[in-house]
């Protein structure tokens, strides 16, 4: 396989946007510029649904946002209320019929749901809901959701989402939509985040408070884990859960997946980074001429290192912004010519110094070692890798999609083996303590990749996991 500058990394999942507007024209354009703010999140396909007056009208396509809208087809979905979706697939196969927000319509109306994690107990459901004979159109877990909702959708759908919530396990945040309502719901333990917006004519919901800020709309909250928020012409309402719910972010958001400008269960994402970067400098301290980053999710933990050591930071690494999930990989001789689709160096910035190169997560290990074998190449006198995370030695269930362990290097092999192999002069990753420290919170967070501390019961590990 190709190792891509993104291949090392654990993979993204998905975003989520919802719209509830009383200006109707401009409902589109807003989960539109919400979508773009969380493209990070996925970028195999996007797809926005619209309820006009009980129609609800949809357009979702493989690629990216900008690819999948364009004005003439944001013109054409009018509403008041809307969501939105970026995919990566960490369930189901990478096709549109896998695309959300997935429409489904039952005897009470419609329901266009929207969904980011993965449930654990999904593949147990689907099972149920098939002996009792109905038939899916997707191999998504979304689509068990729906399912869900329309069988117990009764009176409202106030009481079909809280019953919903009790049979599912897993990790999810849900924006959903009936014919005049947008609804949002957090699992018990809040793994993925979704936050609540206001702007002048309405409410927003989103993975991410980037998305917000992109579309001016002024951040409200958090939603709470277990909460169910529900939006129509009376204004916003909550109903929290009666289950005991224990916060566990996804620690990955913080270290990770989420956008530097973001703030997410009161933690800033970039000061949460950056004083990791400041802690790993205090935990594991050298000697060097440059402290560099590897780009873009290295780089609030590299200033950080810079700022507590004392030593000047610089960029060492050049990334392709440019080159999306499937650009064309180079054969094995272009390969072999040292072709740098995604990375390169920058020389005049290592040449004969001893350098820092600061990552936040290593993963096989093997975009450590091209990285590092590109700046010695380039004339680096030492390489001394930091890493901002703790070795990731557990697989996730929770909608992340990690290798199986045994392609996992932080579970297979010390330390040192990791350095030796990846042919730095000095190797550390930052300690789970510090990196707890650096979110200013002592729990909260779902570690279990770094600690193996599930916060449920998980399957064991199983067809889920990758091995490529
Ligand atoms: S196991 Fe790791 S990647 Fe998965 S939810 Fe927990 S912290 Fe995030």
């Amino acid at each position: 396989m190709y190792a891509g500058l993104d291949s090392d990394k654990l993979k993204e999942e998905c975003g989520v946007m919802g719209v509830y507007s009383d200006d109707k024209q401009s409902t589109s354009q807003l989960i539109y510029f919400g979508l773009y703010a969380l493209q990070h999140r996925g970028q195999e396909s996007a797809g926005m649904a619209i309820s006009d007056d009980g129609v609800i009208d949809y357009h979702k396509e493989m690629g990216l946002v900008p690819r999948v809208f364009n004005n003439k087809v944001l013109k054409e979905l009018t509403g008041n209320v809307g969501i939105g979706h970026v995919r990566y697939s960490t369930t189901g196969e990478s096709h549109v019929e896998n695309a959300q927000p997935l429409v489904v319509k039952y005897k009470k109306g419609h329901i266009a749901l929207a969904h980011n994690g993965n449930l654990v107990n999904a593949g147990a459901l689907r099972d149920m809901l098939e002996n009792e004979g109905v038939i899916f159109q997707t191999s998504i877990d979304s689509e068990v959701v729906a399912n869900l909702l329309a069988r117990y959708h009764k009176d409202n759908i106030e009481e079909s989402v809280k019953q919903v919530m009790e049979v599912l396990k897993g990790s999810f945040a849900f924006v959903l939509m009936t014919d005049d309502k947008l609804i949002g719901a957090r699992d018990p333990h809040g793994l993925r985040p979704l936050c609540i917006g206001k702007t002048e004519n309405g409410y927003i919901l989103a993975s991410e408070s980037c998305a917000l800020s992109t579309i001016g709309a002024e951040f409200v909250r958090d939603v709470e884990p277990g909460e169910v928020i529900l939006i129509d012409e009376n204004g916003l309402k909550s109903i929290k859960s009666n289950k005991w719910c224990r916060k566990s972010l996804c620690m990955f958001e913080l270290i990770y997946f989420a956008r530097p400008d973001s703030t997410m269960d009161d933690i800033n994402i970039y000061l949460a980074r950056s004083e990791a970067g400041k802690i790993l400098a205090k935990e594991a301290p050298v000697e060097a001429d440059v402290v560099i980053s590897v780009p873009d999710s290295g780089t609030p933990a590299a200033i950080g290192f810079a700022e507590e050591s004392k030593i000047p930071y610089g960029v060492g690494l050049i990334k392709n912004k440019y080159t999306g999930r499937t650009f064309i990989q180079p054969n094995q001789e272009l390969r072999e010519q040292g072709v740098k689709i995604k990375l390169n160096v920058l020389k005049e910035n290592v040449k004969d110094k001893r350098v820092v190169m600061v990552d936040d997560s290593i993963v096989r290990g093997t975009t450590s070692k091209r990285i590092v074998a590109m700046l010695k190449e380039a004339g680096a006198k030492e390489v001394h890798v930091r890493v901002s995370s703790p070795p990731v030695k557990y697989s996730c269930f929770f909608g992340i999609d990690t290798p199986y362990r045994k392609y996992l290097v932080g579970a297979n092999y010390t330390v040192d083996e990791i350095r030796e192999n990846i042919g730095a002069d000095s190797l550390h990753y930052i300690s789970l303590e510090g990196l707890k420290k650096s979110t200013k919170r002592e729990s909260g967070f779902c570690l279990a990749c770094l600690n193996g501390e599930y916060p449920m019961e998980v399957p064991m590990e199983g067809d889920n996991k990758k091995g490529d």
